[in-house]
C-alpha cells in the first residue's frame, strides 16, 4: 500500500509539470480531501498507508487538477473569512481580496448601529449585497453580525442575475444557520429588488477587461465568465450599478464596490462622471492594491439637500 509521502511527492511531480504554481499546497488538500481529513493531518502522518480507495480518489482528483480545474471545485470547498463556502460551477470561487469587502460592510453596518441613539422600533439597517455568487460576502456578514448579536436589527438582502448562483447562495446561507436571515432574489444588480432605498449596497461584481479575459489563469476558464468579464473597460455592470444607486441607495448611504487593482483612476472619474457631488474613495486590500470603492451620497435619510 503506498504511503502518504509517496501519493504527495508524485502528485506534487505531476502537477508541476502540468503548470500549477502552487503544486505542493494543490497536492496536500487534494490528498487530504480523498482521506477525507484536513491538510494538517496528512503532514503529521506522512508514513501512514493509503487505501486503495482513496489512492485511486486522489488520482482522479489530480487529473481533474492537472486539466486546469480550480482545486476548489475538486475539493466542492473554499475558505473565506474563517467559513467553509461549499463552491462548483455555478458561482465565482471567493477570492481572498474579498474579505476586505465584508470587513468594511461590517464597519459600516456597526457605525449606523453604535453611532447614533436607536429607540426602540428603529427600522433596521437595510443592507444589499448585489450580485451575491456564492453568497461568501452577504453569509459571510450574517455571521459577523450574528456573533456581534446585531443581526436581529439589520434587513438583509441579496440578488443575483443568476438563478444557479443564488440556489447556491441559499445552500451556503443554509449551511451557516443564516437561511432565514437573507432575502434572495433574482435580479439585475438592484432593479426588481425591493424599492425602499438600501443603507449599505455591497457588490463584487465582474470587473475583468473582456480583453484580458483568455489571459486569466486557467482555472477561471472553469469559472461562471458572466461572473468575471466585465466588457470593454471592465467597468460596464459596475458602470450599470452607478446608474441604479441615485434611487436604490439612501442618503447617507455607502456603495463598497469591490474592483481591480488597476481599476482605482478610471472608477474615480467614472463617479466623478455619474454621481457628481458624491464622494468615492478607495480602501486598499492586503496586498495593498486599491480594492473596494467607498462611494458615500451625502445627505439625511428624510432626503433633505446636505446644509
Ligand atoms: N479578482 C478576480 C480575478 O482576477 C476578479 C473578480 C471579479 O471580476 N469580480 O480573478
Amino acid at each position: 500500500m503506498a504511503r502518504v509521502r509517496e501519493l504527495l511527492d508524485d502528485g506534487i511531480a505531476r502537477l508541476r509539470e502540468s503548470g500549477s504554481e502552487t503544486a505542493r499546497l494543490d497536492a496536500e488538500l487534494l490528498l487530504a480531501h480523498a482521506l477525507d481529513t484536513d491538510r494538517t493531518a496528512i503532514l503529521a502522518h506522512t508514513d501512514a498507508p493509503v487505501g486503495d480507495g482513496s489512492a485511486a480518489r486522489f488520482e482522479a482528483s489530480l487529473d481533474r487538477r492537472a486539466a486546469g480545474e480550480p482545486v476548489a471545485y475538486i475539493r466542492g470547498i473554499k475558505e473565506f473569512h474563517g467559513l467553509a463556502f461549499g463552491v462548483d460551477p455555478r458561482a465565482l470561487i471567493p477570492r481572498p481580496e474579498t474579505e476586505r469587502l465584508v470587513e468594511l460592510a461590517e464597519l459600516e453596518v456597526m457605525r449606523r448601529l453604535l453611532g447614533a441613539p436607536r429607540p426602540a422600533g428603529s427600522p433596521p439597517v437595510r443592507v444589499i449585497d448585489v450580485g451575491v455568487g456564492s453568497g461568501a460576502v452577504a453569509v459571510t456578514l450574517a455571521v459577523l453580525l450574528r456573533r456581534r448579536r446585531m443581526l436581529e436589527e439589520v434587513a438583509l438582502a441579496a440578488t443575483d442575475v443568476s438563478e444557479d448562483a443564488l440556489q447556491l447562495a441559499r445552500e451556503n446561507a443554509v449551511a451557516h444557520a443564516v437561511g432565514d436571515r437573507i432575502e434572495f432574489s433574482a435580479a439585475d444588480l438592484l432593479s426588481g429588488s425591493d424599492t425602499t432605498p438600501w443603507d449599505v449596497v455591497a457588490a463584487n461584481l465582474p470587473y475583468v477587461r473582456s480583453a484580458t479575459m483568455p489571459n486569466l489563469p486557467v482555472a477561471a476558464s472553469f469559472e461562471p465568465a458572466m461572473a468575471l468579464d466585465g466588457g470593454p473597460d471592465g467597468l460596464a455592470v459596475i458602470g450599470r450599478l452607478l446608474d441604479q444607486l441615485p434611487s436604490g441607495l439612501a442618503h447617507g448611504g455607502v456603495a463598497l464596490l469591490e474592483i481591480g487593482g488597476d481599476q482605482e483612476a478610471e472608477l474615480q472619474a467614472l463617479v466623478t462622471e455619474r454621481l457628481p457631488g458624491w464622494s468615492c474613495e478607495v480602501e486598499r486590500d492586503l496586498g495593498g492594491l486599491p480594492r473596494v470603492a467607498v462611494l458615500r451620497r451625502e445627505g439625511t435619510d428624510a432626503g433633505a439637500p446636505p446644509a
